[in-house]
């Protein structure tokens, strides 16, 4: 299969407020994406490094994906997503070549955000098989190149005396440097992981993913919001969301959508298809055979 067209631009957009808690880490979002992205020029001017990588790990199902999304449709940049396990290939060349699409597509619809899911899956720490570790390392290698160069076209023009220049295209000479540091904003690339200790090192090194953010399983507090979130369209009666968000510990915001999921059904096949209400019994019902994803050793 052509590698390529497992990169997802998805423009559906995804509010701030459609993820419950988690205000810190949009806080740290909003400063280490939307502001690059959207005012690179306040970085130059104040001759602050722009970030070109941000590392997400947590949990799954805790929004890192929904995370990323929000802060691309608040600035407005396109959203591009890949993930590890869709890059691997075992064939000789079609991982790096997989890769190096994603990033010029990003290129052309900058300014962007590349998102690369499950990174861990493709640049895990050196793998026992040697196909793999060769994968791992082509991949890695062009990983490095491509946020080293995010954003910028390189030009190749002979000079008068023959030789070969390589130039910032549509950039005038006196300023190419100072325009290499505005063109990297607008490519950022959002890596997501569950497993940061399988990491690469290589990849935490300063100027590439230097920004680190956990993305906890949701408190008390969180897990209240999330289930209102998800049960704001729900026909409810006598629904306890504080004792349910008591309740589930351990769960993380995508056990609690499948929670509010569960007990509409519940509803459902229990009091059949003319069934106009939700109550706290079919929650309660179904949440004695749900199990939180989370354990305590990981809370
Ligand atoms: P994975 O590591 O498995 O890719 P993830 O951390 O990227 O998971 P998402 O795919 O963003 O998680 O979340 C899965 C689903 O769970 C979301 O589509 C959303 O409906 C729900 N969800 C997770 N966390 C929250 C939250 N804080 N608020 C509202 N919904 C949430």
């Amino acid at each position: 299969t052509q590698k390529g067209s497992d990169i997802l631009v998805d423009g559906k957009p995804v509010l701030w407020e459609q993820i419950g808690g988690l205000q810190t880490v949009k806080l740290q979002l909003k400063q280490s994406v939307e502001w690059p992205l959207q005012h690179p020029e306040a970085f130059s001017r104040l001759g602050l490094p722009l970030p070109k990588g941000v590392l997400l790990y947590g949990p799954p199902g805790c929004s890192k994906t929904m995370l990323v999304k929000a802060a691309a449709t608040a600035c407005g940049a396109t959203f591009l997503s890949v993930s590890g396990a869709q890059l691997y290939s075992p064939f000789v060349g079609d991982s790096e070549k997989a890769l190096s699409e994603a990033f010029s597509r990003a290129r052309m619809g900058a300014p962007s955000i590349l998102f690369l899911d499950e990174i861990d899956s493709i640049i895990g720490k050196r793998s026992e098989s040697s196909t793999n570790r060769s994968v791992q390392e082509r991949v890695l290698s062009v990983l490095l190149n491509e946020m080293d160069g995010v954003g910028i076209k390189v030009e190749e023009k002979t000079t008068r005396s023959g030789g070969k220049e390589r130039l910032l295209e549509g950039v005038p000479s006196w300023s190419q440097a100072e325009f290499s540091e505005v063109d990297n904003s607008h490519v950022l690339v959002v890596a997501a992981t569950n497993r940061p200790d399988m990491l690469d090192e290589a990849l935490l090194r300063p100027g590439r993913f230097d920004r680190i953010i956990y993305v906890p399983p949701p408190g008390l507090e969180a897990r209240e919001e999330i289930i209102r979130i998800h049960s704001r369209h729900m026909p409810k009666t006598d629904v306890d969301v504080r004792w349910l968000a008591e309740q589930t510990a351990g769960f993380t915001g995508a056990d609690l959508e499948n929670l509010c999921r569960e007990a509409s059904l519940h509803a459902l096949s229990e009091r059949g298809l003319d069934v106009e209400v939700i109550t706290q019994q079919d929650f309660a019902g179904v949440l004695a055979n749900l199990k939180p994803s989370v354990t305590s050793s990981q809370l």
